[in-house]
């Protein structure tokens, strides 16, 4: 099929994520992908800043990847998880165990972000139940957060500010702690204070984007309101779940956002960046008294169970990816990109759109001060030669880890460079 076909089609018959399925825009449309680079079929290139959504953070196309999948495909690309098990799945399980904070003992494994949510607030309301406390099913989370698309995950997300609004009324009604800052303020903590001493009867666990807040706005919060928050957890019988799902393997400059403030949480969720980026899993993992606790209750087992649980080319892939990077200088480079990003963006602080910049580990955010025309941004950012996805107000990079200095300045100067084209000058 030609190109031209190809992107008809595309056209006219297949939705693409937010975005409507009539009169859209032509999508740019991707021959290959190596490295940081994303090759066009109009022969451009273009630096992926954004690592396909946070996940490719080895780059694309990657020699070692591509054969530890090869390899596996010639075992098998799949077979069912009830009952059974396989290498791939021990393998990977022995690996995360070891790296996550001490104590999250137990892995469930399932085929996205949004779903390794679902089982997290579903293994927090089980937990209650074996306990006999079964009013504890309510969540609390972050003014602000995201947690992902499928429905309850919905719930948690802030509906007020965040894209979820018109499905608000026929959401379960959760709980929200105020926005969380970058210097710490003991107001905040008090607000929660009170909410939690009045509510803790009802909730089950408090879930959190550690650090970085991603898809409700790319916000950082200062580490100190985790240390609060783990306490008031224990000290009020709420378990806490981390959504490392975007922070987690290094992107924040801990391997996991939860060293930040050396916290350990009940409940972990892992995806995206897990498998390199190579396919979608999602992991969901637990500490011992959880995983006893409703396997010693009935109906002693947890009540979920995906086709693709525990796939073995995404747990093959992923366990490869977790050595990639343990083996690579991670720390080394994510300082290098974040040095590359405060040396080379902070000119647009001055910028008179510009509201704000912040950067933290592998991530840079400009905020402007109004909505982005997204395609006319897209648009000269490609004749930079750069790929991103800004959203709202936010333009954001967070480049593959193997990015070089010179792909970085080309990243950089192409953004700075589409910030002058679109907005001017100053
Ligand atoms: N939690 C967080 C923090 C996320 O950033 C995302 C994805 N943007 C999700 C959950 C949902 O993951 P997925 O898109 O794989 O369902």
């Amino acid at each position: 099929m030609d190109y031209s076909s190809l992107l008809r089609i595309d056209k006219n018959h297949i939705w693409h994520p937010y975005a409507p399925a009539i009169d859209k825009k032509n999508n740019f449309l991707v021959k290959n992908a190596k490295g940081v680079y994303l090759y066009l079929h109009n022969k451009k290139k273009l630096i992926d800043g954004i690592s396909s959504w946070w996940s490719v953070i080895h780059g694309y196309n990657h020699s070692i990847l591509n054969a530890v999948i090869r390899n596996q495909l010639n075992k098998m690309a799949h077979v069912m998880f009830g009952g059974l098990t396989h290498r791939p799945a021990v393998e990977l399980t022995k690996k995360l165990i070891r790296i996550v904070p001490k104590g999250l003992s137990h892995v469930f494994y399932s085929d996205s972000g949004s779903v390794a949510v679902e089982i997290a607030m579903k293994i927090a309301i089980q937990y209650w139940f074996a306990k006999g406390k079964n009013l504890k099913k309510k969540f609390i989370a972050i003014k602000n957060g995201y947690h992902g698309d499928t429905w309850h995950a919905m719930s948690i997300c802030d509906t007020d500010t965040g894209m979820h609004q018109i499905f608000k009324s026929q959401l379960p009604q959760q709980l929200f702690s105020p926005c969380l800052s970058t210097e710490y303020e003991e107001d905040k903590m008090d607000k929660l204070l009170a909410l939690l001493e009045k509510e803790y009867k009802s909730i089950a666990a408090f879930i959190l984007e550690p650090v970085v807040q991603g898809a409700g706005g790319m916000k950082f919060y200062h580490p100190g309101y985790l240390k609060t928050i783990r306490k008031f957890c224990d000290d009020y019988n709420i378990l806490l779940i981390a959504d490392e799902i975007a922070t987690g393997f290094g992107r924040t400059g801990k391997l996991f956002a939860c060293e930040h403030a050396a916290i350990v949480p009940d409940i972990m969720c892992l995806g995206k960046t897990l498998t390199g980026g190579y396919l979608s899993f999602g992991a969901t993992l637990c500490n011992q008294e959880i995983a006893e606790t409703i396997s010693n209750h009935k109906p002693n087992i947890l009540l979920h169970g995906p086709t693709f649980t525990a796939n073995p080319l995404a747990c093959a892939v992923s366990k490869a990816s977790i050595d990639l990077l343990l083996k690579s200088n991670w720390q080394k480079n994510i300082n290098r990109i974040e040095n590359h990003f405060k040396d080379s963006l902070s000119e647009l602080k001055s910028h008179r759109n510009v509201k704000n910049i912040r950067m933290l580990g592998g991530i840079a955010v400009i905020e402007m001060k109004t909505e982005i025309d997204i395609a006319t941004f897209q648009e000269s950012l490609a004749k930079h030669n750069v790929w991103l996805r800004p959203f709202k107000n936010i333009i954001y990079t967070i480049p593959p880890y193997i990015i070089s200095n010179k792909e970085l300045n080309l990243l950089t100067d192409g953004i700075c460079n589409s910030i002058y084209e679109v907005y001017g000058e100053r």
